[in-house]
């Protein structure tokens, strides 16, 4: 990352032309979004997921939308998969610049109903696999010492209590810590790691959940401005903290929730 020059525009500080951005979790969801939204910045989009069959429809759908993307397989939960695809994407591209920590499990599971699986695999994907990515990439940012960008999606999840939700918000708090202890700890390398903390976002995945009446009401009543996120939302956040205009701002837990965290 170079160091802004006095003067330049403020289109300049958040240009990402060209810039190589990995998005986690890419087949379905926020993470499908934001390939298409990405790439309409002129960054260069890997977008990863688990199949061969999401990689070909992900690439299918930028196509549709006038973008090449550059999708890789990769299954979070297994660091064989991580290690193959990152060096797979540097050999690719020379280097990675932006890493979107995307891929999540969310499911609602009473706590006395947790069983050892359930939090295995919520903590394997939300936790585990978040932290071995990140390690995979940042060695990669270090070897090429032009610093890099590590964002964490996060939840409100991780800084107020959710109904039915022990497993996944106790994995999003740890997002959050990990975030911090990466951002001081990586900071030497100009990398910068900072996590994102939704609130619910209207997705076509998320849609007949939210669009039911009785949810929609209860959740739009603790969000005072009325209104679900939308992916895009998440998206701006991206490219802030992907760009100049973001340089200085690491460790931090960027609230995108209409303000219900504020209350
Ligand atoms: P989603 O279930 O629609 O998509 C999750 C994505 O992660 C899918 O592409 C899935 O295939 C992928 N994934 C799961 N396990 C994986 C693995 N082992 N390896 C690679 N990919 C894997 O969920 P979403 O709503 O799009 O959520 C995306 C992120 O945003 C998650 O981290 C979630 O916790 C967070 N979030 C979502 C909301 C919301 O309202 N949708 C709100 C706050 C935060």
């Amino acid at each position: 990352m170079t160091d802004l020059v006095s003067g330049s525009s403020a289109a300049a500080r958040f240009d990402l032309r060209g810039r190589v951005a990995v998005v986690t979790g890419a087949s379905k969801g926020i993470g499908r979004e934001l390939v298409i939204l990405l790439a309409e910045t002129g960054a260069v989009v890997v977008p990863t997921a688990r199949t061969d069959t999401d990689l070909a429809a992900i690439a299918a759908e930028a196509r549709e939308s006038g973008y090449t993307v550059h999708p890789r397989l990769l299954d979070v939960s297994d660091v064989g998969s991580i290690n193959a695809a990152v060096e797979a994407i540097t050999a690719q591209h020379g280097r990675i610049d932006v890493l979107v920590n995307n891929a999540g499990l969310g499911f609602a599971r009473a706590a006395f109903d947790v069983s050892e699986d359930d939090w295995d695999e919520m903590m394997g994907v939300n936790l585990r696999g978040m932290f071995f990515m990140s390690q995979a990439v940042a060695r990669t940012m270090v070897a090429a010492g032009k610093g890099g960008r590590i964002i964490n999606i996060s939840s409100q999840g991780g800084l107020v209590a959710l109904p039915d939700a022990a497993v996944y918000c106790t994995s999003k708090g740890g997002v959050n810590m990990m975030t911090k202890t990466l951002a001081v700890e990586w900071a030497k390398h100009d990398i910068t790691v900072n996590a994102l903390a939704p609130t619910f976002i209207y997705t076509p995945g998320t849609a007949p959940i939210l669009d039911e009446p009785a949810m929609k009401e209860s959740v739009l009543a603790k969000i005072p401005l009325g209104k679900f996120a939308l992916t895009n939302d998440v998206a701006g956040a991206i490219v802030y903290l992907a760009s100049e205009a973001g340089r200085m701002v690491t460790g931090t837990v960027l609230v995108i929730d209409g303000g219900w965290t504020a209350q």
